[in-house]
């Protein structure tokens, strides 16, 4: 079977979107226009269907990045969805990795909001081009020309106004179309807008926008900026003028802006059009480069069906229904399904049992499909998020994405047998879905630790082990993940004896501890003359590793550190591997009490954005949470400011930047290294460690 959508006429794009904007209901309605819901759902009245998380619904946030496929004009859109919370950076990143082109929605009142700079500078980074939506027109407080100015001055976006409203707040009823010059009025109860000449009072607007319009485009159609220069500007085709305009945010070189409001269906149809008209197709992103896991090459994949099979995995889901789903992107090939397809990063073969499109909260079963698509596969077993699927005779790693390691925990006690059992589905379930998300259980105490990326993001997990998977539960406070470790060298004898009649006990170790820094845990037996078997040496490393997790100080893993077995004795009756495992313990133990142990914490890397004026408060306010400022550079209209701080320092900084900066600040944060606790510091962390 053929595809059913020519290549160029296939668009990936991502909705992004401060909170709030009006993300879900602009792609809803696109949804709605499009044809694959009959019926408009209304976010607050928790109806939305993109959310199909019963929690997210609740908070009224997009969390994970769900895949709908619609068509419009004979075109094929597959929308993914964008996450707009800081925490979620990872799934923004995720994201926008597969998608080739975005929207960007903008609340006419708040319009440029920090998040929004936030998401259109990692935009950037990917080199995804946009349009932009400025949504809400309706409301009080909308202003369409301050929206324009912000992008400039907050975002350098070199944004033109394709569209003007007509009329705002309580007045707004329709647009004027720069690119033909014909005015759309939503009138009430009619879904489609009436064509109509432009209001009187809004030619000049238009003239002028118009103007502004072909200044900027004549960079890109040389047939224009002839047309400009010799007075014929009226001979410009509307054709050309979509050409040029094309060209021009395909290059990223302007952001063509459209307006209306979603919650009251105006101007969806128009920005349906531009999304096909301005964004790019597989075709205009060309090749992904990838390495091959071979031999020392870099591989090439064109976007084409006879190209070899090549997709990313950017997504796993648990679907009540189907069981595991993969969203891919497919970059080359195509596959069919009974196919089997090979990844080449966990070295494993995965045979394609189902492929689904996914329309919303509808799924289609398709038998084949090809390059450019997006799609979810069932019976996949080994992939996660970030691995490469393809053809076993051409392979190819696509750019991995790293993730960050997990620094906030939290305990989990479930209430019953019951909810154990569900809670340890749900851990394995959302692990596979969500690679910054970790669980264990801690040797100390017994209990359930569940560990993640942010106080947010370990919450919603939370919420959804309760919801989704009915798990009864007390939770813990989140707390940073602290480590220990040794900075001296010690020796102990580790004995374990019972000899009270019967078989008996018998261990004994001697073991030099030494630090070992950034190396990681080693162990080596250094034991001569056979005065221990390998056996027991095996497990008074064991031993050593099993009391390392427990901790010295205050019950944090112990991390490297060098164990080396010196000296021994059995005996030939009572020795038992069990008993060379107490003797490691203890020789553990004694050992590393005298080997000055110390408190690692978590550094981060922060990167904080500030406009200019609050750079001193930003500055003394990291230097008050112990932080080290490593570089302030200009980045836009701000300054980022680069810097080391320690997790336990960072609690609740989201809300103090917000009020240093009038809520215009913004930062990412990342685990950078572990690093020694201050003492005094150390000393309430250990205290309150033994106090619980
Ligand atoms: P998201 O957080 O960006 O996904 O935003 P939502 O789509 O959930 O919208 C947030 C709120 O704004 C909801 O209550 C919507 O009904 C409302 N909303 C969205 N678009 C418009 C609009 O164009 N006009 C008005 N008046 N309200 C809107």
């Amino acid at each position: 079977m053929a595809r059913t959508y020519a290549l160029d006429k296939v668009r990936n794009i991502g909705v992004m979107a401060h909170i709030d904007a009006g993300k879900t209901t602009t792609t809803e309605r696109m949804l709605f226009y499009t044809g694959m819901i009959r019926k408009v759902g209304e976010v607050h009245d928790g109806a939305a269907f993109m959310d199909y998380m019963a929690q997210e619904r609740e908070r009224g946030i997009t969390i994970t990045s769900a895949a709908t496929t619609t068509v419009w004009k004979d075109h094929q859109i597959n929308i993914i969805d964008t996450p707009g919370h800081v925490d979620f950076t990872v799934e923004v990143e995720r994201s926008l990795r597969v998608l080739d082109g975005a929207v960007a929605v903008f609340c006419a009142k708040g319009g440029v909001e920090p998040q929004s700079e936030n998401v259109w500078r990692q935009a950037d980074t990917y080199k995804v081009p946009r349009i932009a939506f400025v949504n809400k027109m309706d409301i009080n407080g909308a202003n369409f020309e301050n929206v324009i100015k912000m992008m400039h001055e907050r975002l350098h976006a070199n944004a033109v106004p394709i569209e003007l409203p007509i009329g705002s707040e309580s007045e707004f009823c329709g647009m004027v179309d720069v690119l033909n010059g014909k005015a759309y009025y939503y009138e009430d109860g009619n879904l489609n807008p009436r064509e109509d000449v432009i209001p009187a009072n809004m030619q000049d607007a238009y003239e002028s926008a118009r103007q502004r319009l072909l200044d900027v485009v004549s960079d890109f159609s040389d047939d224009i900026f002839e047309k400009c220069i010799s007075d014929e500007a009226d001979a410009i085709t509307l054709d050309e003028l979509k050409q040029a305009i094309r060209k021009g945010t395909l290059e990223m070189k302007m952001t063509p802006v459209l307006c209306g409001s979603s919650y009251r269906n105006k101007g969806i149809q128009k920005l349906l059009d531009a999304i096909i008209d301005f964004l790019p197709s597989p075709v205009d992103v060309g090749a992904v480069t990838g390495s091959n896991p071979k031999v020392d090459r870099e591989e090439v994949r064109r976007p084409a069906d006879n190209e070899p099979f090549s997709a990313l995995v950017f997504k796993i889901l648990t679907d009540p229904f189907v069981g595991k789903l993969e969203f891919i992107r497919i970059y080359s090939g195509s596959i069919k399904t009974g196919e089997t397809v090979y990844n080449p990063v966990k070295n494993a073969n995965e045979r394609i049992g189902r492929i689904l499109r996914m329309n919303a909260d509808e799924r289609e079963d398709m038998t084949e499909a090809f390059a450019g698509d997006i799609v979810s596969l069932v019976g996949i077993k080994n992939s996660t998020t970030g691995d490469t699927l393809c053809d076993k005779s051409h392979q190819v790693v696509l750019e991995n994405m790293e993730f960050p390691e997990p620094v906030i925990k939290m305990a989990i006690e479930p209430k019953s047998k019951a909810s154990q059992e569900r809670l340890t589905n749900a851990i394995v379930k959302l692990q596979e879905e969500d690679p910054t998300f970790k669980a264990y259980t801690d040797k100390d105490t017994g209990q359930i630790i569940i560990a993640g990326m942010g106080e947010l993001h370990l919450e919603i997990i939370v919420d959804r082990m309760f919801r989704e998977f009915k798990v009864e539960a007390n939770v813990g406070k989140p707390q940073v993940s602290y480590r220990e470790t040794i900075t001296k060298t010690a020796k102990a004898q580790g004995k374990f004896v019972r000899q009270s009649g019967g078989h008996g006990q018998y261990g004994d170790c001697t073991v030099i501890l030494e630090p070992n820094p950034e190396g990681g845990f080693e162990f080596v037996n250094e034991t001569v003359g056979g005065v221990i078997t390998k056996e027991f040496a095996n497990a008074v490393c064991a031993g050593i590793k099993e009391a390392a997790m427990a901790g010295i100080l205050a019950g944090y893993e112990c991390v490297d550190f060098k164990a080396r077995l010196v000296d021994g004795s059995m005996h030939e009756v009572d020795s038992s591997e069990m008993a060379f495992k107490t003797a490691g313990s203890l020789a553990f133990r004694e050992a590393a009490a005298k080997a000055s142990p110390i408190l690692l914490e978590p550094i981060m890397k922060v990167e904080v954005l500030t406009p200019d004026e609050y750079l001193g408060d930003v500055i003394s306010n990291i230097n008050s949470r112990r932080g080290s400022i490593q570089g302030i550079a200009p980045k836009g209209s701000m300054q980022a400011v680069d810097c080391n701080a320690p997790l336990s320092e960072m609690f609740g900084y989201a809300t103090a930047l917000r009020g240093v900066t009038q809520g215009r600040g913004n930062f990412t944060m990342l685990f950078d290294h572990f690093a020694e606790v201050p003492k005094s510091i150390a000393e309430k962390v250990t205290g309150n460690r033994s106090g619980r």
